[in-house]
């Protein structure tokens, strides 16, 4: 295979200065770029789904470990750049130019693709409730997605602790996340403000007899007024105060010591 040229010389070649507006910060150190390909584990021959592009890095790195790779970037300066890549990995790179929040990404695929994404934090969290909220079982494999360091940890925190709240019990009510590695914010061209890192998550089997919106009622409510003991924040769900009786849950204790299987099986009784 001829040599790839250097990434920094695409952005040139291609006017591909960094937009602020499109959160773009770019990632061009080789073995870091290797190391979050490997994340999802095998994907020699696999399908990946990648959002947000930019000028390639990730993409780069995800071709050279054999994926077959899709990918939707909203900013159309970088199609061509994108393009180019392409040629040197026939047939294995299908460039979608769009927004990622409008694409319907179930039906590119026959099979369940490997996610994985580097993109900026607000699009990245949309799409990750988006993608946690949907019907279940999912249309991916597993999900590979850079987040600022304290939206990574707020993922997969554990009760009794401050990053503990909504999304942590979204996240783990039917899928196990864990933080595959940090990324220094020096990494990125140019640098954030923040630190980052990347999580992994996997799809685990939901819970029978358990609705999405009743669990999300459950813990809107409870989060909402976290410091408050849950006989007070619960006090407007139907039928909590009875449901926490039932299952010997102690009402005067706070949100955040409640753990995602009792959250669970207050929404499964109240489903
Ligand atoms: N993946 C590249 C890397 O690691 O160097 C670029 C990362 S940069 C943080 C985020 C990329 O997502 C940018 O290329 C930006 O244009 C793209 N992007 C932003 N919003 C998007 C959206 N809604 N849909 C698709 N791509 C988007």
């Amino acid at each position: 295979m001829t040599e790839l040229p250097p990434l920094r010389e695409v952005i040139k070649k291609y006017g591909l200065s960094a937009s602020k507006a499109l959160g773009q910060n770019f990632l061009f150190d080789h073995q870091l770029l290797a190391r979050i390909a490997k994340v999802p584990g095998q994907i020699d021959g696999a399908e990946v789904f990648e959002v947000g592009p930019g000028p390639g890095g990730l993409t780069r790195a995800l071709l050279e470990g054999g994926a077959r790779v899709t990918a939707v970037e909203r900013d159309r300066r970088c199609i061509p750049a994108l393009e180019e890549l392409g040629g040197y990995f026939p047939d294995k790179l299908r460039v979608i130019e769009g927004d990622a929040l409008e694409v319907d990404a179930p039906a590119l695929f026959a099979g369940k693709p490997h996610v994985v994404a580097n993109l900026p934090y607000n699009v990245g969290t949309a799409l990750l409730v988006g993608w946690l909220s949907a019907a279940w079982e999912p249309w991916w494999a597993s999900l590979t997605l850079m987040f600022q360091k304290e939206v990574a940890d707020r993922i997969v925190a554990a009760p009794g602790s401050e990053a503990y709240g909504r999304l942590a019990v979204l996240a783990q009510w039917r899928s196990t996340p864990r933080i595959a590695m940090g990324v220094h914010r020096s990494a990125f061209t140019p640098p954030p403000k923040v630190m980052s890192a990347v999580v992994h998550i996997v799809p685990a089997a939901a819970p029978d007899g358990v609705k999405l919106k009743t669990l999300e009622g459950l813990t809107g409510a409870a989060f909402g007024q976290r410091r408050k003991m849950l006989r007070q924040s619960l006090k407007g769900v139907p039928g909590a105060i009875e449901a926490m009786e039932t299952l010997a849950i102690d009402s005067s204790r706070r949100a955040e010591t409640v753990t995602v299987e009792e959250f669970v099986a207050l929404a499964k009784a109240l489903s």
